[in-house]
């Protein structure tokens, strides 16, 4: 038995081979931390992982990655002082800063901070969680945490503090794999975004709209129309069929993401797609 990481509610209910608890009540999923192994040596997020978007192949598809940077900016426009969580190699934080805001970093991995310095202010990064980084109350106009939320062992806890940094009336973004798309629903634990025991929570709209309310935060609106990661789509299409895929076959199948960008926006249209934007404000 354990309690819901959000609502409390007691569940025995497990999913995904017994590793995720499932709380009906409010549709999330939990990594059973008992069973959680320590990463390999060697996997998981080295500054290797901080590097990628730089192959020829994703050069070709730079134009998409920019559109939906772009999305993100335009969310937070206007916004003086903007944090973003989870900055990585720091390339939202050098945009936030070219769009006269006041960017602020924070990430737990040395090697992302250590190239994020590079591209902004290095006295305003920071290299820890977002709890240990003690922002001042009400700083923030805006938080941006993209692919992040998946990661947190505890959210109401990282809600919580997001919202005690932010300005009254300031702004949250996250975008989060949907684990409620036709994607996830195929593929299972095969899918793109399981990623175990680097994502230790899934969460479908429901679920992380009961987090957020939970944690005070008001007008919480979700939005599909985010075209990220097209490749998903395919990888769980091949999946359900029983295709092995190693990662050199992943590589090869890159360029058929222009064959499957008008279906994932069919389905982003349709509230459908592998990752949802979620907007809400303190
Ligand atoms: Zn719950």
């Amino acid at each position: 038995m354990a309690h819901c990481l959000i609502c409390n509610s007691p569940t025995d209910r497990r999913r995904f081979g017994g590793r995720f608890f499932y709380c009906p009540d409010c549709d999330f999923h939990f990594a059973d931390r008992s069973a959680l192994p320590a990463p390999e040596a060697g996997t998981g997020y080295g500054a290797d992982y901080y590097k990628r978007g730089s192959s020829p192949l994703d050069w070709m598809f730079r134009v998409f990655t920019v559109l939906e940077q772009k999305r993100i900016l335009s969310a937070v426009k206007g916004c003086r002082r903007v944090l973003d969580i989870g900055c990585g190699s720091g390339w939202m934080a050098q945009r936030l800063q070219h769009q006269s805001a006041e960017a602020y970093g924070v990430d737990t991995s040395e090697a992302a901070i250590a190239l994020a310095a590079g591209k902004v202010d290095a006295s305003r990064l920071r290299c820890g969680t977002l709890a240990s980084a003690n922002f001042e109350t009400g700083f923030f106009d805006a938080a941006v945490a993209v692919h992040v939320l998946e990661h947190i062992e505890d959210p109401v806890a990282f809600a919580t503090e997001a919202r005690r940094i932010l300005k009254e009336d300031g702004i949250l973004l996250l975008r989060i794999p949907n684990l409620a798309s036709l994607e996830a629903r195929l593929a299972g634990e095969n899918w793109y975004h399981f990623d175990y025991p680097f994502h230790v929570a899934h969460y479908s709209p429901r679920a992380v709209t009961r987090l957020l309310q939970t944690s005070g935060f008001r007008d919480v609106r979700i939005s599909f129309a985010v075209t990220e990661y097209r490749q998903t789509l395919l990888y769980s299409m091949l999946s359900a069929l029983g295709v092995p895929l190693p990662f050199w076959m992943k590589l090869t199948l890159l360029p058929l993401q222009v064959v499957f960008m008008p279906l994932s926006w069919l389905l982003a249209l349709s509230g459908n797609s592998g990752t949802i934007e979620v907007v809400a404000r303190k």
